[in-house]
């Protein structure tokens, strides 16, 4: 796979970059602490590790790799590519339940645990569990692997695990070709600079981190991370940036709004900064021209994708487009994708400008859903190319519609996805995992809106007890409880309890009486 040849062939005359500092750099600042990594590293590092787990992993089993920022987690990522085999990133913020579950669905993969407390899955549900220690000893021994052994093809080379509305994690599989395509397309969005820093800030789980792990770089680009710790503090995530010489960032729009909040947050904390890429959620106007103020040198793009796809469309957002575009596009299809727009009704392909159902086709569309044939044929098809070709299309759940220009806009969902804060929510999800509380009985979780955008969720719930009191003990336990099944961003911040759901004409819950 060519993203490999480029991080593999630049080792050695890439283990500096122009001012002597090494090229993929992964910056800790608890404790005064920093973690570096050079491109020779990297590479010969991960040579080691894949070496290893040729010999270790079960054949053709995605290995889960479970940590958090760290340049080791890298260093396996490249690794498992280099033995044919698909990673699958866990982060250490899914709770065991969760955890097992995605083992359950591999079916006992070689799990790497990189974090620093223990892993949280149960270790007989994984064929073997590698720490730390083992992948250091594996790196000191300096094997390696040829060429032979690389990824290549229809073999996913990375498997995401995304909510699902069953109430289990589905996970995305992509193909190594499509990570090439994806390759192909996505570094024009690096400017070419010697001393490039991209702001890998989105945990390894977002299909959003993988902007710069490909596309920055194949463009020789320094990666930027904080750990943990540091997103806690906005005085320590502005200290470690203003270290950083970030030269593109790269964030949901959540994100940078969490930022832009802070006054110091300007060119003069990131007097290098040159390029900003924003994804996964609606990038609001106002944000737009905050930003195009406090960074007036720096281009701006809105840019838009599921993680079934990767991201397959950018813009550049300038002070005329963020004045006169409301709401702002999500930019023109880049490499060899194309969108359609259909009726959700009857599927019948729509003209521009009439808002329908966003289907995204061609080079970049993932292989399926892993071991679920059943949500694989809902959403994923073949359409016939303008050369007659087959083309993978998948069927988004987006609603929106294109311009005259050939431009993309997205309308929020068609059914019960959310994005909060950036990440991507089944409310379905939220609900079977509180109707695993035993205290709950029946459940519906709604998400609350600010400014047009997820604020916070609610869960509106029936007590399975109705002598329990519906008080603000009852809501921590349950919280408390959902905090043992699902990410603590998909715990509700409301709870409010009703003796009795309303049902509407065809004898569903009434979501909208509710809402
Ligand atoms: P994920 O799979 O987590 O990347 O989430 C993908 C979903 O996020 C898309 O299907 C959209 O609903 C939403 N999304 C992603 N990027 C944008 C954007 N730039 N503007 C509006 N919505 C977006």
């Amino acid at each position: 796979m060519s993203g490999r040849e480029q991080v593999s062939g630049s080792a050695g005359e890439r283990d500096c970059g122009p001012s002597g500092s090494p090229r993929i750099s992964q910056f800790t600042h608890g404790g005064g602490s920093s973690h570096r990594l050079t491109y020779g590293e990297l590479d010969a590092w991960s040579d080691a590790v894949a070496a290893y787990l040729v010999d270790a992993a079960p054949v053709g089993k995605p290995v889960v790799i479970y940590g958090h920022k760290s340049p080791l987690m890298l260093v396996c990522f490249i690794a498992a590519a280099k033995a044919g085999l698909t990673y699958a990133p866990v982060d250490i913020a899914y709770p065991a339940d969760r955890v097992n579950d995605i083992l359950a669905q591999i079916g006992h993969p070689l799990v790497i645990s990189l974090a620093d407390g223990d892993f949280a899955g149960d270790e007989s549900l994984a064929s073997s569990v590698m720490g730390a220690a083992a992948v250091r000893a594996a790196i000191a021994a300096g094997r390696s692997v040829g060429r032979e052994c690389w990824i290549d093809g229809d073999t996913p080379f990375y498997l995401l695990f995304t909510s699902g509305s069953t109430g289990r994690p589905k996970g995305v599989q992509m193909p190594s070709r499509c990570v090439d395509a994806f390759m192909d397309y996505f570094t024009g969005l690096f400017p070419v600079r010697e001393d490039g820093v991209s702001f890998n800030r989105v945990p390894y789980t977002f299909d959003v981190s993988l902007f710069d792990i490909i596309a920055g770089l194949a463009r020789g680009y320094t990666l930027f991370a904080l750990e943990s710790e540091d997103e806690q503090s906005m005085r320590a995530t502005f200290d470690a940036l203003a270290a950083s010489g970030l030269t593109t960032w790269i964030s949901t729009p959540s994100f940078i709004e969490m930022c832009l909040a802070d006054p110091a947050f300007n060119e003069e904390l990131l007097p290098r900064l040159d390029n900003v890429i924003l994804c996964g959620e609606v990038f609001r106007n106002a944000t737009a021209l905050k930003l195009i103020e406090r960074f007036p040198s720096a281009r701006i793009l809105n840019t838009y994708g599921p993680t079934e796809t990767q991201a397959v469309t950018d813009i550049v957002v300038d002070e005329a487009l963020a004045t006169e575009v409301n709401p702002l596009p999500v930019g023109y299809l880049g490499g060899a994708m194309a969108a359609i727009v259909r009726d959700p009704e009857t599927g019948e392909t729509l003209p521009c400008g009439e808002v329908g159902e966003i289907y995204l086709a061609g080079d970049t569309v993932s292989a399926g859903y892993w071991a679920r044939p059943d949500l694989t044929e809902a959403v994923f098809s073949e359409i016939e190319g303008e050369d007659g070709a087959p083309v993978r299309c998948y069927k988004t759940g987006d609603k929106g519609y294109l311009d005259g220009e050939g431009r993309l806009f997205c309308l929020g969902r068609l059914d019960f996805q959310v994005k909060l804060n950036g990440f991507r929510v089944e409310l379905a999800d939220v609900e079977q995992a509180l109707v695993r509380v035993p205290a709950v009985g029946e459940a519906v979780v709604l998400a609350a809106e600010r400014d047009g955008k997820v604020s916070h969720l609610v869960a509106h719930v029936r007590l399975a007890d109705p002598a329990v009191p519906g008080d603000f003990a009852t809501s921590r336990a349950i919280k408390a409880a959902l905090k043992e099944l699902v990410p603590e961003y998909m715990v509700p911040k409301k709870i409010v309890y009703h003796d009795e759901f309303a049902l509407n004409v065809n004898g569903k819950i009434d979501r909208k009486a509710l809402a």
